[in-house]
């Protein structure tokens, strides 16, 4: 009955790919300046990559994720200064109009992007916003024709 058991609890950790020192891992490598194949040296105690070691220039280095992988995730750049506003931020936030001024900081409503922050006040006018989707360049302190 033990036996069954470990049996099991191996499987899953084989289904979870968990990452064990020795095995191979593709890295950046800091001193190759490339992605390159190396072997887990050392795991942190959450049980992810610490220490790799690179198989071509045998340089031992903390792991990086490899250029490629960073490439192959366009919804990174999407996300890019994303900002979550907090429920109590949210109650200071001021509604969004391009005759308004604001400055780094504020917290606005948006009609259509809802609530964000102001990362940066831009020259002529913009503003640097971070939505919950990600970042948007607003103009604001502008006199609007009626
Ligand atoms: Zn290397």
């Amino acid at each position: 009955m033990t036996l069954w058991l470990f049996f099991i609890n191996r499987k899953d950790v084989v289904a979870t790919k968990k990452r064990e020192v020795g095995t191979e891992v593709e890295a950046y490598c800091t001193k190759c300046k490339m992605d390159r194949e190396h072997v887990i040296s050392t795991l942190k105690s959450d049980g992810n990559i610490n220490k790799v070691m690179c198989h071509t220039c045998e340089g031992l280095h903390l792991y990086r994720l490899p250029k490629s992988a960073k490439k192959k995730a366009p919804a990174k750049r999407r996300v890019k200064g994303a900002v979550i506003v907090s429920e109590a931020d949210l109650k200071k936030a001021k509604p969004y109009s391009m005759e308004a001024t604001f400055k780094a900081g504020d917290i606005i409503q948006h009609a259509t992007f809802g609530p964000g922050s102001i990362i940066e006040i831009r020259p002529a006018g913009k503003m640097e916003v971070g939505f919950e989707f990600g970042c948007k360049t607003l103009v604001f302190g502008r006199k609007v024709a009626k």
